[in-house]
């Protein structure tokens, strides 16, 4: 895929912090850091692939982006405006041009609707038909264009299978053609045989109307196809960044070594010893001192638990953040 040079998306410093009430009188005794600190990047045209286990913080990532939960602090640029500083009016503005896929097409569309309601209330609401027959073959488009037909228009969302729910949800999202979609976790509610039509289907659709995606999934399988860079999220921070031949082939920290051991490989040659992480991730309101792996972390040292490494570029453009490799 050619990449073009220009930033679609800057994320700077990026928090989201959850306040945590105890008592009678509801007092504030803590935080759940949600998103802490978060930086990255989406060129125009690019995929940047978002994973992490569930609780790491990485649909809250995403929600923060768009503006659906508001940022404690921290930069969201989009095309060079910084979103976080725009009033209701403007930000509605720009929400047309960022779109978001929900993780399950069952509860993300409503069931008294017909699809063409479902595709065409975005053109609606931004008044982008100026009539219901533009509306109506605008949809039969946008429905041609996820591999739908016509005729499905004035069916219900029960009458689909869930691969086409989804499709039904990507055609509602690209109503308002937009130039950012964040698919959050878009395929994990899908039959794996279900999961690669859906990730062509999202691809052919980037390489047809210039589409740059944030594609969030618990499973570093998942985005291995579609993504140009992957980002790996651990409770709230991200732990490692790079181009997905240099994470796949080469992952740096212990725990994206951790993720992808646990990805079957088909050829027996290439076949690594499985790394099972000891215990769940810990709380977010009371994460670990140092680095907040190290209770897992196979490879942990005593520098470890005291002090925070520092999130760096290790070698063109490959981020990580490990005492191991500071050494
Ligand atoms: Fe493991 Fe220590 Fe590296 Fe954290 S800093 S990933 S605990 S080796």
């Amino acid at each position: 895929m050619a990449v073009e040079e220009k930033n679609l998306l800057e994320v700077n410093n990026l928090k989201k912090y959850f306040p945590v009430k105890a008592g009678v009188f509801r007092k504030t005794v803590g935080h759940v850091k949600a998103v802490d600190d978060v930086s990255f990047y989406i060129k125009e045209g690019e995929t940047l692939g978002l994973v992490g286990e569930s609780g790491c913080g990485k649909s809250t990532t995403g929600a923060t982006i768009l503006r659906l939960l508001e940022a404690t602090s921290g930069e969201v640029k989009f095309e060079g405006k910084d979103i976080l500083a725009l009033n209701k009016r403007q930000m509605r503005e720009i929400r047309k041009e960022m779109q978001i896929i929900f993780q399950d097409p069952y509860a993300s569309l409503n069931p008294r609707m017909t699809v063409a309601d479902i595709v065409g209330e975005p053109l609606k609401i931004h008044k982008l038909a100026h009539s219901k027959k533009e509306r109506d073959k605008k949809v039969e488009e946008l429905l041609d264009s996820v591999g739908l037909t016509p005729e499905q228009m004035n069916r219900y969302p029960h009458e689909f299978s869930g691969g086409q729910r989804q499709r039904i949800g990507v055609a509602r999202a690209l109503a308002v053609d937009p130039k950012l979609i964040i698919a959050d976790e878009p395929v994990s509610a899908l039959d794996v045989s279900i999961q690669a039509q859906v990730i062509n289907i999202l691809q052919d659709l980037q390489n047809e109307f210039g589409l740059t995606y944030l594609f969030i999934a618990h499973d570093l399988s998942v985005v291995k196809h579609i993504s140009d860079r992957v980002a790996v999220m651990y409770l709230g921070k991200i732990v490692e960044l790079t181009d997905k031949h240099s994470l796949y082939d080469n992952p740096l920290h212990p725990y994206t070594q951790s993720l992808l051991s646990a990805i079957p490989e088909p050829k027996p040659e290439r076949k690594k010893e499985r790394i099972i992480l000891e215990g769940d991730v810990p709380s977010p309101v009371n994460p670990p001192s140092g680095c907040s792996f190290h209770p897992r972390c196979p490879k942990a040292m005593d520098i470890c638990s005291k002090d925070e490494p520092i999130f760096k570029d290790y070698g063109d453009g490959h981020f990580a953040s490990c005492h191991l490799l500071e050494k």
